[in-house]
């Protein structure tokens, strides 16, 4: 794979245990990982690959900790516009049911070049229909062939409507196959070792669409072959509502009871919780993936993420499914989640005005969108620039129009101006974003053949 030296930043945000900025900063990496990180003067002075960074801002790659890549076929469909989670589910079931292996492919390659295009090296997906040929495959040839970090799921459906769930029959899969198909995907694509390229994930839906069994069995696979278990957990009231009438207990409750409390486990959402299933994720060591645009296009609510910082809880950024973002960036997630805190605070008028440690700042946000990230996927070599971890970073151009006026912080300016492309992205080293265009493959094509699929399925075809 050979050297790579990025150098003469303007700053370069390590993430470290110093949190140091380093100005006129740079990298030099081998095979994939950081040797040294340092101002231009201390670091080697040439390499295989050498990237000029003057006028660029520098960040460790963001990591994104939910998605569902596929409905990048479904963004702003018109039935599911203006509704909240049941409906809008409702309303995309019958256009994902028809998903194939092609549309899979183009969705997950426009999914991940969006990412990457956002400044993101590691993803996770969460993808649970898997119909008409598609497959965990599918995607993790796809994320190989752009270059991205992957982290795919054996996500999973079984409880149909004629069962008192909310996916129709024909989204659902057998129990057993699941549990099969999950075991043959870990054995094929699971990757335990420092720098890995691609992880498996077992991750059962929600607490709506898989029975009690499935949750139980999914985590004795998961915790005998070493990988992480995730679900959705928390969203809406309307899920609250469903698992105490059916099970008698608030969600945490349901999932604490089926061993999903735990330190190999992360949520997405998290958004309805008491103090005390703040304190019991915290104890557990549990994390969450905090979705503030989605939470908000679909009229969710606001998750708690402050008390989960100040209670120990480990919290990662996501941009969730792109038909309720609808994109997948997640510099504009770190802006998404400051503002919404911001909010959150404010609408506690009782409390008087925050103190200062009270607002989310810019730098939280970004710390968020890597070292908490890092956390939530259980990875320590992710995350920060740093001697030893992966050359995943990004580069932003600071003489955009956005950030004019901005750049006696630059690294707040990140976050508070509105996001601007990537215009290097490197991931293990690789340079796979070059001038704000993926450079791994051509993605006109890709595109084209992405919206010929997505028009024939909003048409029910
Ligand atoms: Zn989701």
């Amino acid at each position: 794979m050979g050297s790579l030296l990025a150098r003469n930043a303007d700053v370069l945000v390590t993430m470290d245990g110093a949190r140091r900025e380093l100005r006129g900063g740079g990298l030099y990496a081998v095979d994939g990982f950081v040797r040294q990180v340092g101002t231009t003067t201390e670091l080697p002075p040439s390499a295989d690959v050498v990237l000029d960074l003057r006028g660029h801002i520098v960040l460790p790659g963001l990591v994104n900790t939910h998605h569902h890549l596929n409905q990048t076929l479904t963004r702003a469909l018109p039935a599911a516009q203006d509704a909240g989670l049941f409906d809008w589910l409702t309303a995309q079931y019958p256009a994902w049911t028809r998903i194939d292996a092609e549309a899979s492919r183009v969705s997950t390659l426009v999914g991940l070049a969006e990412l990457l295009l956002s400044g993101c090296t590691t993803a996770f997906d969460h993808t649970y229909l898997y119909k008409n040929g598609n497959s965990v495959d599918v995607q993790v040839e796809a994320a190989r062939e752009i270059g991205i970090r992957f982290h795919a799921s054996r996500g999973s459906m079984s409880v149909g409507r004629s069962k008192g769930g909310l996916p129709p029959d024909e989204a659902v899969e057998d129990e057993a196959f699941i549990l099969k198909d999950s075991e043959r995907v870990i054995d094929r694509f699971h990757d335990p070792c420092p720098g890995a390229m691609t992880r498996v994930v077992l991750a059962p839906c929600a607490p709506f669409s898989v029975s009690a069994d499935l949750l139980r069995e999914s985590a004795a696979l998961g915790r005998a072959r070493g990988v992480r278990l995730h679900t959705h957990l928390a969203e809406t009231l309307d899920e609250e509502r469903y698992t105490l009438e059916r099970f008698g207990v608030r969600p945490v409750g349901w999932m604490d009871g089926l061993g999903w409390v735990a330190g190999d486990v992360w949520f997405a959402h998290a958004v309805h919780v008491s103090d005390a299933e703040i304190a019991r994720f915290a104890r557990a060591g549990c994390g969450v993936a905090h979705c503030p645009s989605s939470n908000m296009r679909l009229g969710s609510g606001i998750a708690p993420v402050k008390k989960y910082l100040a209670a120990g809880v480990s919290v990662g950024l996501a941009v969730d499914g792109s038909a309720s973002n609808d994109s997948s960036n997640v510099l504009l997630e770190a802006r998404q989640a400051m503002l919404l805190a911001r909010l959150a605070r404010g609408l506690r008028r009782d409390e008087g005005e925050a103190p200062a440690g009270e607002w989310m700042s810019a730098r939280e946000a970004l710390e968020l969108a890597t070292l908490g990230g890092a956390r939530v996927l259980g990875r320590d070599d992710v995350g920060s620039l740093e001697t030893g971890k992966c050359a995943d970073f990004f580069s932003l151009d600071l003489g955009s129009i956005e950030y004019a006026g901005a750049l006696h912080d630059p690294v707040a300016a990140t976050v508070f101006c509105a996001p601007t492309r990537a215009r290097i992205t490197v991931v293990h080293g690789r340079v796979v974003v070059e001038d704000g265009r993926v450079a791994t493959l051509d993605m006109g094509p890709v595109v084209e053949r992405h919206n010929h699929i997505a028009t024939a399925l909003a048409r029910g075809r």
